[in-house]
């Protein structure tokens, strides 16, 4: 579903990235974690579309995405790929479920209906009644579930989440960590989410490891 070869990323004089290969698979749930530096924010933003890597290949649900064009790229990304940042970044102004759906907006999606499938999703995740709060007015682990549903509103092929649960406390992390696999086995959603949190990996499908900018598990591979 997400195939990277042989993808290197220099920021000036330092190389970040030095050749990463990776496949991942439809419905896994893939942790990558290693040392702070290591490069993890740097491979989940080139998976992303986010950032261009200085070679290689990155093939996401079929399509070469370093063939796109800049205009044809942000379509692309807001379709096809959710992403949870470690602070939620939701916009201040707006409600919760005006901020999942705003990228269903961005598509083309009738207000009508990005409203209907927003508020199936915050129902989902048991935000029903929270629907209408700004973030301000939600916890930290709710805005990082609101986060969460903006992530999916378009039906995205992968969920890319960098250190999603990095702000919470136990519990919320434990219902955020949750919330993924009940994600993955009843939508058969894949997720990639950059982790610290030693719990969260030892749950995931598999568990890449990037030391200095290498994957250091190469035998895990297919
Ligand atoms: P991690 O997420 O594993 O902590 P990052 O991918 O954020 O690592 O960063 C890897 C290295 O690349 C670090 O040394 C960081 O300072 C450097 N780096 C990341 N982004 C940039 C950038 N935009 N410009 C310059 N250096 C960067
Ligand atoms: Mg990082």
């Amino acid at each position: 579903m997400i195939q990277l070869e042989g993808i290197t990323k220099s920021f000036g004089s330092l190389q970040v990235l030095k050749g990463i290969d990776l496949n991942i698979d439809k419905g896994e749930v893939v942790s990558i974690v290693g040392p702070s530096g290591a490069g993890k924010t740097t491979l989940l933003q080139i998976m992303g579309t986010l950032d261009k890597p200085d070679a290689g290949r990155i093939v996401l649900n079929g399509v070469e995405v370093n063939k796109l064009k800049d205009s044809q790229l942000a379509a692309f990304r807001n379709k096809e790929i959710g992403f949870v940042f470690q602070f939620h970044q939701l916009l201040p102004e707006f409600t919760a479920l005006e901020n999942v759906t705003i990228p269903a907006l961005i598509q083309g999606d009738s207000a009508g209906k990005a409203e209907k499938r927003a508020l199936e999703i915050l129902d989902f995740m048991g935000l029903t009644e929270r629907a209408s709060h700004k973030p301000a007015e939600l916890s930290g682990g709710e805005k990082q579930r609101v986060a969460v549903a903006r992530a999916l509103i378009n039906h995205p092929s992968v969920v890319l989440a960098d250190e999603p649960s990095g702000s919470l406390d136990t519990q919320n992390k434990e219902e955020l960590h949750k919330l993924f696999f009940d994600l993955r086995d009843k939508l058969g959603q894949t997720f990639v989410i950059v982790t610290h949190d030693e719990g969260l990996a030892s749950q995931t499908d598999r568990t890449i490891h990037i030391v200095d900018g290498r994957i250091i598990n190469p035998e895990v591979q297919e």
